[in-house]
């Protein structure tokens, strides 16, 4: 270690969505000596990295808020990406976090010191930090991943993924192509169709498409936002226990599987008349195998004259453009990768090591495991905000986040209360709880669509579902409403059993 690295209490890392839920829990609980390392320029996350045209959450506002900063806007019913930006710049601001950021600060390795029961935070600079707890945030879809097609170095025209986007490089009158048909992609389709002069879209597989209600509200119903007490939270309360009762249940195969079948096939048949494009655009899985899109203009803007739909597998990029197995060549001046995020590496790039020299991507090599998402065995006050098995495929991610960072601050100030009058204090979860904690993620990917044969960002390669949590977000919020003594172990730091 750096003689006199400079050493804070609780180092949180990532100044996204989780990380800044993270310090305002900690604030709340009067626990002010943390530090937010963020290693860009500014906070935001995957909200200022996507800044694609048309980018913006499908998740109604009010649900993707926090409770403890409740979004009040009763215009906004689903807001673009510099409206949730600027939610998360009042957050900061509002919870007097901006002291405690720390920008251009890349925390490239995190190392336990047995000795001295801390961790050693590695910058990408050389330069080393110390903390007594670590509280990852580093997101799930912070690392995009771009397509492995032969040729794609030798294309002689720009190229970028969506969530790096070139603002510089009009598309006015281009001929651009988009790899790829997720969420991101139907958001930026219909919102560059119209300027370019050929889009061609290119799909590898298909994805169900629900109906999305428009980003405003209806005026009465922005009215009655505006003037009725409680009327905020009623909303809310109703998005969420819509979600729990009849999205939930869909994904695992229940009653209202049927009935989101039928919307999804009625959504197409209404936007697609032309059968032939229709049968490329329906899916051979049910409905939430892969992340459902939400959006009532990607079909349309797919019927364009100028645009088309490209189902023939891409079998390279050449200097000029993309060339399908077929041969076909269609010419290109811009590729755009709409091709998602490398998920299932969680802490990536990160090198994290724990109690004993061990390290976490060994222990991961059969895919990330935490027990409640936030603690790994062997890894003492490493608390993972929106870890493995937390990201929710029916409801909004905030109550995950939300959950976890109240539970983390406990955890925090645990450490405290138990530290105090010089006593070093580490709290490290039982691998037993881990064990009982992946059998019920386990028996419940079981039961959820998500594990059926399609490609979806949810699971490792070898299909192991990494990244949802396949129950309720009652449920994840019932068991993380308190640090659980029998599945943790707080003891003083010289008294940690030799791993
Ligand atoms: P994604 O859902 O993972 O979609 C990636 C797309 O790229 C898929 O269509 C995939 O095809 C295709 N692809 C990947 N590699 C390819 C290759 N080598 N050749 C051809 N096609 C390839 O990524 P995303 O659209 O960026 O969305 C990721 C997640 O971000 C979403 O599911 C959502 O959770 C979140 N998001 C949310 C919003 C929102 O409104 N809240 C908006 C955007 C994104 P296959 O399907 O065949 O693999």
């Amino acid at each position: 270690m750096t003689p006199r690295a400079p050493h804070t209490q609780v180092a949180v890392i990532g100044a996204g969505l989780a990380g800044l839920g993270a310090a305002i829990q900690l604030k709340r609980r009067g626990l002010h000596s943390f530090t937010v390392y963020e290693k860009a320029a500014d906070l935001g996350g995957t909200w200022r990295d996507n800044t694609y045209p048309g980018a913006g959450c499908d998740i109604p506002s009010h649900l993707y808020s926090y409770s403890f900063a409740p979004y009040r806007d009763s215009t906004v019913r689903y807001p673009r990406q510099p409206e949730v930006l600027a939610y998360l710049r009042r957050c900061a601001g509002d919870h007097g976090l901006v002291p405690h950021l720390r920008y251009g600060t890349e925390i490239t390795s995190l190392r336990y010191d047995d000795t001295t029961a801390r961790w050693i935070l590695g910058t990408a600079t050389g330069a080393e930090h110390t903390a007594d707890a670590v509280v990852t945030a580093v997101g799930q879809l912070s690392l995009p991943k771009y397509p492995d097609l032969p040729g794609l170095d030798g294309f002689a025209g720009t190229a970028f993924h969506t969530a790096r986007w070139d603002h510089g490089h009009d598309l006015t009158g281009r001929d651009v192509a988009v790899i790829g048909t997720g969420s991101s992609a139907a958001q930026l389709v219909p919102e560059i169709a119209g300027r370019v002069r050929r889009l061609h879209v290119y799909q590898r597989s298909p994805n169900w498409v629900l109906p999305k209600p428009g980003e405003r509200f209806h005026p009465l119903l922005s009215a009655a936002l505006r003037t009725l007490p409680g009327a905020h939270r009623a909303y809310r309360g109703l998005l969420f226990r819509r979600s729990e009762a009849v999205l939930l249940p869909a994904l695992r195969r229940g009653r209202t599987a049927a009935l989101l079948a039928l919307m999804a096939r009625r959504h197409l048949a209404a936007q697609v008349p032309d059968p032939k494009l229709r049968a490329r655009l329906t899916p051979s899985f049910a409905v939430g195998c892969k992340r459902i899109v939400l959006s009532s203009d990607y079909f349309p803007a797919l019927t364009r004259e100028n645009v088309e739909l490209v189902t023939d597998p891409i079998a390279r990029v050449t200097e000029k453009g993309i060339e399908t197995r077929d041969g076909t060549l269609r010419e290109a001046d811009t590729i755009i990768h709409a091709t998602g995020f490398r998920t299932t590496e969680f802490l990536a790039p990160m090198e994290v090591t724990g109690s004993g020299g061990r390290r976490l991507d060994a222990q991961w090599r059969h895919g990330a495991r935490a027990h409640l998402g936030i603690h790994v065995p062997g890894f003492p006050n490493l608390f993972l905000m929106y870890g493995p098995n937390t990201n929710l495929g029916h409801n909004s991610v905030t109550l995950t986040l939300e959950a976890q960072a109240a539970y983390v601050a406990q955890c925090v100030q645990l450490l405290t209360d138990h530290g105090a009058r010089g006593r070093r204090i580490v709290l490290d979860a039982r691998p037993e709880a881990l064990e009982a904690w992946q059998r019920r993620v386990d028996e419940g990917a079981r039961r959820t669509v998500w594990t059926d044969d399609c490609t979806n960002w949810f699971k490792t390669a070898d299909g192991t579902l990494t990244n949802n949590w396949p129950h309720s977000a009652t449920l994840y919020r019932r068991l993380t409403a308190r640090p659980d003594p029998a599945a943790l172990r707080l003891v003083p730091a010289d008294r940690l059993p030799a791993r």
